[in-house]
């Protein structure tokens, strides 16, 4: 790394992201405290969610569920319930594990050191060194795509952020600007990186280090950061069974660790028998990270009691209506199935 070398003519960039950070701090609620459930609270749902579309959906997860204790006491389907809108289920899951383990493993005080708070099922180190940063005054640098992008651009870097050594990469890089006030250092870089330096059209002349970006002042922007490995995307295809009579209809708790884990679904599958009733077909386009799914729906109306009964008896699916449907957790595909059906 041979910025290191240079690295006293660095260490004022981390002060004067600090600086900008102070008059520019996004006026959020999980900036007003340090209460570590609530900024891991706000940590998990902004991983994948932009502020804008989950800020409300923050507000009303910490209203029913204020505090550790709360969460670990509830009922699963009653938090993933909550999480409805924004998606990646898994997260919901695995916060409400970690509740538990707090209560279990901590007497219900949310750990403060930066290995104890990794040990939290589906916390990374991305994660643990924000909580311990912001709450705690830990020392880790809180790397995400944000860091990978500002540090390669500031220093005109081009190690391949696609590679495994990126985090360690990046982690030590961005201690040649990191000041004292850790927490608000990553807080900066995080604002910095969604508000300004965006992964296209950065606002460059609005940006608080301009004067200090090497890839700017070589006009070279656009070329940073390097990412050299695709990801590559899978084609799924699923196959439902609307199965209904009377404004009630079949559902299934999904139990396997693939896609949409604890949410629930149509019948996959329904015997043969049943093939007589079915009345329509809708095929669903749907992209989840790194998969495009193709779900097709097939209508099954049953028309009579005893079919309706049988086909419960023997294959054991819940009934439920659209009212009660409300209650619980669907794939985004499925609950806009449900909503039209509805409507239709
Ligand atoms: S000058 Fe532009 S590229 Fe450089 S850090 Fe600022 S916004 Fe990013």
């Amino acid at each position: 790394m041979e910025h290191q070398n240079r690295i006293s003519e660095f260490l004022h960039v981390g002060n004067k992201l600090l600086s900008w950070y102070k008059k520019n701090a996004r006026d959020l609620p999980f900036r007003q405290t340090r209460d570590p459930y609530k900024i891991w609270i706000c940590e998990i749902v902004f991983q994948q969610t932009r502020i804008s579309q989950g800020l409300n959906h923050y507000n009303n997860f910490i209203s029913r569920f204020p505090d550790v204790q709360t969460l670990a006491a509830a009922d699963e389907n009653e938090v993933l319930l909550y999480w409805k809108g924004l998606g990646y289920y898994s997260r919901a899951i695995n916060i409400h594990k970690a509740a538990q383990q707090v209560m279990d493993d901590y007497h219900g005080i949310f750990p403060s050191e930066y290995e104890e708070i990794m040990k939290l099922k589906g916390v990374g180190k991305y994660t643990a060194a924000a909580i311990s940063s912001i709450c705690f005054n830990g020392k880790m640098p809180a790397v995400d795509g944000n860091f990978y992008r500002v540090l390669s651009r500031l220093f005109a870097d081009d190690y391949d952020i696609s590679g495994s050594g990126a985090f360690a990469y990046f982690s030590e890089l961005s201690k040649l600007i990191m000041p004292d006030n850790v927490g608000d250092f990553n807080q900066a870089m995080m604002d910095l990186g969604s508000e300004i330096c965006k992964p296209k059209n950065p606002l460059c002349h609005s940006c608080p280090v301009s004067e200090d970006c090497l890839a700017y002042s070589l006009g070279k922007v656009s070329e940073f950061p390097v990412k050299t490995k695709k990801v590559k995307t899978e084609n799924l295809q699923l196959r439902y069974y609307f199965v209904h009579r009377n404004g009630h209809f079949l559902i299934q708790q999904r139990k396997d660790d693939f896609i949409w884990k604890k949410l629930f679904e149509f019948p996959p599958e329904i015997p043969e028998e049943f093939e007589k009733y079915i009345v329509g077909l809708q095929i669903i386009g749907h992209k989840l990270t790194h998969k495009n799914l193709c779900i097709e729906i097939y209508e099954v109306e049953i028309t009579s009691d005893e079919a309706w009964d049988s086909f419960i008896a023997e294959n054991g699916y819940m009934v439920t209506d659209v009212e009660a449907s409300h209650e619980k957790s669907f794939p985004k595909p499925l609950e806009t199935y449900i909503q039209k059906w509805l409507r239709a």
